[in-house]
């Protein structure tokens, strides 16, 4: 199974010169081929493309010497795939741009790449690169560049793509990996409640914080937003300040990310069910002292990280009704509480005194299995122990649910 990790990278001043400079080359390169091949009455093919590079390009700029000869060449696969998608789209006649004016605009004929704009290069060859734990070599690079973390799969690595971001470089790595046992979660089920004041609790007590450098982030860059709108437009105090936010907004949206991969990958390494609510994001964020949070946690990524990473590993996720009353009723007797957000205990009557979201989770889970258990019923009298998408639940242990608790489902 090919799998890409992307990270970001911290080049050395000359090491970021070298990656800035491929960059350069693959556009140019890119521009060159197009610039050739746009005009009426030269076709292109892939071979077209080649000779063209070698006999006439590649001599006129000796300078693509300085980096990688593959970075340069590997602008005729992506131009020949630019050109493929065109024809496609001709033939099957589905313009890109309906309203464009031009037959080639409204077809997304190939266009010239932008300086600044979207700036990448690729390594296919696998001699031409390697990653060792957090070290990345390219051909002709001085010395390794160092990644902010490992390669998050086991395997072998086909490709990396270098692409360059509000002034960061990121590795894109294509990873040949048979790290998916589809047996490999050996836990049992766990419920999840994605709470307001932690980004995750578990039914079995863990907890993920909400990320405290990514929420200082988030002030900060509603600080800057503020200042940006009091600076004149045009100016180069804006545009500095305009620069700043990219990147904060980079930096930003990459700790979201990383914080919701740690979460999912926690769950379907460790759990064979796991147990979520549908959670209506848009439904929720309705409620203003729900919105930040929702949109802070990315709930909606995080659920497909879950969902993907699951099918992966063989693990099986059960979606729960998000109007089940999870955070309203007490797990262990079933009684429904009025619970408003700041109460931030589940106290009962029957003596149980708990943290709300954990409650929460208890009752995520004990639906989720609930939903479960017809499907195990029926495989476990067939004689097979396989529910969905075929994962194997045999361990998973049912705990037996209070009579109430049902009828209060029901009520
Ligand atoms: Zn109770």
């Amino acid at each position: 199974m090919l799998l890409a990790h992307k990270v970001e990278l911290r080049p050395t001043a000359a090491q970021a010169g070298y990656l800035a400079r491929a960059c350069g080359s693959r556009r140019h390169c890119y521009n060159q081929l197009l610039d050739h091949f746009q005009r009426p009455g030269v076709k292109w093919s892939k071979a077209a493309g080649y000779q063209h590079f070698i006999a006439v390009v590649r001599p006129a700029f000796p300078w693509y010497n300085e980096v990688s000869s593959r970075v340069t060449r590997n602008a005729i696969d992506d131009l020949d795939n630019a050109f493929k998608h065109f024809w496609l789209r001709v033939k099957a006649n589905k313009p890109a741009n309906p309203k464009a004016k031009t037959f080639r605009e409204r077809f997304g004929f190939p266009t010239f790449k932008k300086k600044g704009k979207g700036e990448s290069f690729a390594l296919r060859e696998s001699t031409k690169f390697d990653v060792d734990g957090r070290a990345l070599r390219l051909e002709r690079l001085p010395g390794r560049v160092d990644m902010r973390q490992p390669l998050r799969f086991t395997g072998k690595t086909r490709q990396v793509t270098i692409s360059q971001q509000a002034g960061k470089f990121y590795a894109s790595v294509l990873v040949e990996t048979d790290d998916y046992n589809p047996h490999a979660p050996a836990g049992e089920a766990v419920g999840v409640d994605f709470g307001v004041k932690s980004l995750a609790v578990l039914s079995d007590g863990r907890v993920f914080p909400a990320n405290q450098k990514l929420k200082a982030n988030l002030k900060r860059l509603k600080r800057r937003q503020r200042r940006l709108s009091r600076k004149r437009k045009g100016s180069n105090r804006s545009a500095k300040a305009r620069r700043s936010l990219a990147k904060l907004h980079r930096r930003i949206a990459d700790q979201r990310r990383a914080v919701l991969h740690e979460v999912s990958d926690h769950l379907t390494r460790h759990y064979r069910v796991v147990c979520i609510e549908d959670l209506n994001v848009k439904g929720m964020a309705k409620n203003h002292r729900l919105a930040r949070a929702v949109n802070d946690a990315g709930f909606g990524t995080l659920r497909q990280f879950i969902e993907y990473k699951a099918e992966l590993r063989g693990g099986t996720v059960v979606v729960i009704d998000r109007f089940a009353p999870s955070s309203k009723m007490c797990c262990r007797c079933g009684q429904i509480h009025d619970m408003p957000l700041s109460a931030r205990t589940m106290a009962c009557d029957c003596g149980n005194a708990m943290d709300r979201d954990h409650n929460a989770a208890v009752n995520i889970l004990n639906f989720g299995l609930d939903t479960l258990t017809p499907d195990l019923k029926r495989a476990q009298e067939s004689g097979k122990t396989t529910v969905r998408r075929g994962a194997d639940v045999d361990g998973a242990k049912m705990p037996a649910l209070p009579d109430s608790h049902r009828s209060a489902r029901l009520a």
